[in-house]
């Protein structure tokens, strides 16, 4: 093959294609004005004209006669389609949609192409790849190639490479379900099982949404939709785009003005659903779907440990909680540093590019090499604590990412909170590295449990803002914390503790090793031996155990203000404690005994 070939990769995909090719040194896919995704949905305007992409897809609203969807269901088969008074069979349907991506490829890339690996579900017949073969000559494309969907991810990942891999590739788009093991090495990869649903994924979730939505709408006296078939296709759209943002953020609004009209008077549509509502109405579906795992694994003999990854495919699995699900199941959390919806075009621009010759190993994209998320309050090995940490952008999530997560604060009228803000994984706060921090005055005088939203953005250079918004208000305050994803220095670490330290008020700096992390059983500060041992030191900490015993006897007597402090104080004494930190130990003691005489004044 000589190097002038250009030969492009194509996800012919249910409900979305999309084309990669080597461009700048690197596999990526080709948008067009932005978009990555072109909708497999092809369609025929009043006029005659040809609609390919989101303009069909807009059109099928109005007009679901004269547009076509869900073609690839359709390969291999005999059966024709129509749009308006034509009839076309499902490869030139097809076709359609690679001419689509030709031309857009040939924009981006500036020089005619001719040749691309197209894509195809590991299950497909002899009939359904010849039928993808025609449909691509018709759109004047030869195919080199015709790529397994499973054997595309595992390429996009990198993980066909060195050494053989057993990989489970979870695959949930907008109309199917399927999950393979397989056996990946080299450029070939084995599907040693698989399982699926063809009629489950996203589209079912949008429908289960729309019904609860639109259940709701009712419920509140509004109008019975579900025979304007124009104000349902409207509420579907509605349903899907809030279905996306829930899996960045907690709630989502779904708002149609004049939606339809009820007695000549114009019904617009209002409705908010958290992600826990939507997580509820999904549940059963991913259950079904973690089933099909359970059965695919044992197929192929495996277990969950022999697993070396799992690889996530197709939009629908961006839902969070596809991954906690299969985490859950096997106890190993699915790779998040690619797009699950590009992967198999990626993974095909892969094989394209190598065989124009280049050597590409796998695919590259920017990811986030570090977790972050704000500390809160919360139970920890057993104990109330504020260190409580949860990330919010995770490691690996590629950039940019926007996330966003509800906290609530925890005392009736509380009026500030204090977002501190961390990098790391570790649960307790402490032991990750604080990198910002700041308050949130003037929220309202109201009952505990006042919603508040923390929303990162995390850039290409690195750059995090963090927003802290008082839901039922809409006051905010943000900040901007430059190179959070380059690592600290030992010293940018000890100075990025003491700094939280002044700004948490606190006198003394929490030990910590030269990596900035709590290690038991290092040396550290105020372990140097004196009064340390024997009975003087056995004195020392019953008092401190006498101590927190008090501390924690008085907290339900404190007022909101108070019982924060003393928690807090609770919490790092305790913390000294057990690392027999006798200097931190006395400071807190003091701190702690004086708070409590205060209290007990009263
Ligand atoms: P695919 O067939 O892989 O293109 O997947 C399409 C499905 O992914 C559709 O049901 C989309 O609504 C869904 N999808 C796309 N983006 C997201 C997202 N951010 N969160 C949840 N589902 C999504």
């Amino acid at each position: 093959m000589r190097m002038a070939d250009v030969i492009v990769g194509i996800d012919l995909g249910t409900t979305n294609s999309e084309v990669a090719a080597f461009l700048d040194g690197r596999v990526q896919i080709l948008p067009v004005e932005g978009d990555p995704i072109l909708p497999s949905v092809v369609g025929m305007a009043l006029d005659g004209t040809l609609l390919v992409g989101a303009p069909a897809r807009n059109q099928s609203v109005l007009y679901p006669e004269r547009t076509v969807r869900s073609i690839k269901r359709l390969m291999g088969s005999s059966q024709t389609v129509s749009m308006g008074e034509r009839t076309f069979t499902p490869p030139e349907v097809s076709a359609l949609i690679l001419r689509e991506l030709k031309e857009r490829a040939e924009a981006s890339l500036g020089t005619e192409v001719k040749k691309a690996v197209i894509t195809v579900p590991a299950y497909f017949s002899d009939a359904q790849r010849q039928a993808t073969r025609d449909a691509g000559a018709i759109a004047g494309l030869e195919v080199p190639r015709i790529l397994n969907e499973p054997t595309a991810a595992a390429l996009a990942y990198g993980e066909d490479r060195h050494e053989a891999k057993t990989l489970l590739i979870y695959d949930l788009g907008g109309g199917t379900f399927d999950v393979s093991v397989v056996h990946a090495e080299g450029d070939l990869t084995e599907v040693l099982s698989s399982h699926g649903d063809t009629h489950l994924g996203g589209d079912d979730f949008d429908q289960l949404l729309l019904e609860h939505v639109h259940g709701r709408l009712i419920a509140g006296g509004g109008p019975d939709l579900r025979a304007d078939r124009r104000a349902m296709s409207r509420l579907l759209w509605s349903a899907e785009e809030a279905k996306k943002r829930l899996s960045d953020e907690p709630w989502a609004r779904l708002r149609e003005e004049h939606l339809a009209e009820v007695r000549g008077v114009p019904f617009h549509l209002d409705v908010e659903v958290s992600r826990q509502d939507f997580e509820r109405l999904i549940e059963h579906l991913l259950e079904r779907t973690i089933n099909s795992v359970h059965k695919a694994l044992s197929d192929a003999g495996k277990r969950p440990t022999e697993l070396d990854a799992i690889l996530l495919v197709g939009g629908a699995t961006r839902t969070p909680l596809v991954s906690e699900f299969l985490e859950r199941a096997t106890g190993m959390r699915p790779r998040q540093d690619l797009h699950p919806d590009l992967c198999v075009a990626l993974g095909a621009g892969v094989l394209a590019s190598r065989l124009a010759g280049h050597d590409i190993e796998k695919v590259l994209v920017d990811v986030s090499p570090y977790s972050f998320g704000p500390s809160h309050l919360g139970i920890l090995e057993g104990r109330v604590t504020p260190h409580c940490y949860h990330p919010i952008i995770r490691r690996n999530s590629p950039l940019p990412v926007s996330k966003t997560e509800s906290y609530w604060t925890a005392s009736d009228d509380q009026t500030k909170v204090r977002l501190d803000i961390y990098q790391g994984d570790d649960p307790n706060a402490l032991r990750n590295i604080p990198i910002g921090g700041f308050e949130v005055e003037g929220l309202s005088l109201v009952p505990s449990g006042n919603e508040i939203l923390c929303r990162m953005d995390l850039d290409l250079d690195g750059i995090l803002r963090v927003t802290a918004v008082e839901k039922r208000t809409g006051l905010s305050k943000a900040i901007t914390i430059e190179r959070a994803t380059t690592a600290l220095s030992p010293e940018e670490v000890r100075k990025a503790r003491e700094r939280m330290r002044e700004l948490a008020g606190d006198e003394e700096l929490d030990a910590e090793d030269v990596d900035g992390r709590w290690e038991p059983g290092d040396d550290e500060p105020g372990d140097g031996g004196e009064g340390n041992e024997g009975e003087e030191s056995n004195d020392h900490l019953s008092r401190v155990d006498g101590l927190l015993e008090r501390g924690r006897t008085l907290l339900p007597k404190m007022g909101p203000d108070d019982r924060g402090e003393a928690m807090a104080l609770l919490e790092r004494l305790e913390e000294a404690r057990e690392k027999t930190d006798a200097l931190l130990m006395e400071s807190l003691s003091q701190q702690l005994e004086d708070l409590l005489f205060f209290i007990e004044e009263k």
